[in-house]
């Protein structure tokens, strides 16, 4: 059986990009005109690489909506340059009012963290999700379903980024200024299509445990 991909090549993608420009033209012979002018996006999104879980497409938005960053198994964590740089240039440049942290159900990367196998220099990013799995151990383990175990890993996992955004200096420093700036866990179902509010958004910091909370400059 061949797959529909298997017809994608790099020329195809440059002839798709050529149709994409003629129909935007078509539908606003202003339409990038209007993009180039500036970006003022609303929200921050940060998901897994996974190819299927585009956040424009789920979300029904169109280019200049949503900031986004994208890695493996959607991980935040403080030592991450890449996803600091976003969330600084996000919260201080962009000003965003949502950040949203997306898991999804499915995810290749939590899956890999939950077994033993070497897959190569990933295991080491993952071992930020077994470092999850360990403070959950005994949640986790009562669970019978090998799927449901993953589930809720992944859920976990998206929770655990949200609440790392929300202990950055990034975001407290924001709060404290008064900025209006909400914080979410979610996750996308890859058989229905549909994303989860996971209800641990925060929206200052008020809203989060003690041990995290800075004295903010
Ligand atoms: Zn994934």
């Amino acid at each position: 059986m061949s797959l529909r991909q298997d017809n994608i090549t790099y020329e195809s993608l440059l002839e798709g990009n050529k149709e994409w420009v003629a129909e935007r033209l078509a539908e606003n012979p202003n339409y990038f005109d209007e993009l180039a002018a500036g970006q003022h996006p609303p929200m921050l999104w940060i998901g897994c690489s996974d190819s299927r879980v585009p956040a424009n497409q789920i979300t029904n938005t169109l280019p200049g909506d949503i900031f986004v960053h994208r890695n493996i198994a959607n991980v935040v964590t403080h030592t991450d340059m890449s996803v600091l740089s976003v969330l600084d240039y996000s919260v201080n440049v962009l000003k965003v009012k949502h950040i949203v942290v997306c898991g999804h159900y499915g995810c290749g990367g939590v899956t890999a963290a939950l077994g033993s196998k070497q897959v190569g220099l990933i295991d080491n990013w993952l071992r930020n999700i077994k470092d999850i799995y360990h403070a959950n151990e005994s949640d986790i383990l009562a669970i019978e379903d090998p799927i449901e175990r993953t589930n809720k890993m992944v859920e976990l996992n998206a929770i655990h980024g949200a609440k790392n955004v929300m202990s950055t200096s990034i975001v407290q420093n924001a709060w404290a200024q008064g900025q209006k700036l909400s914080v979410h866990a979610w996750v996308y179902s890859l058989k229905t299509g549909l994303i989860t509010d996971l209800k641990v958004s925060a929206s200052s910091a008020e809203d989060m445990p003690a041990v995290f909370k800075m004295d903010v400059k």
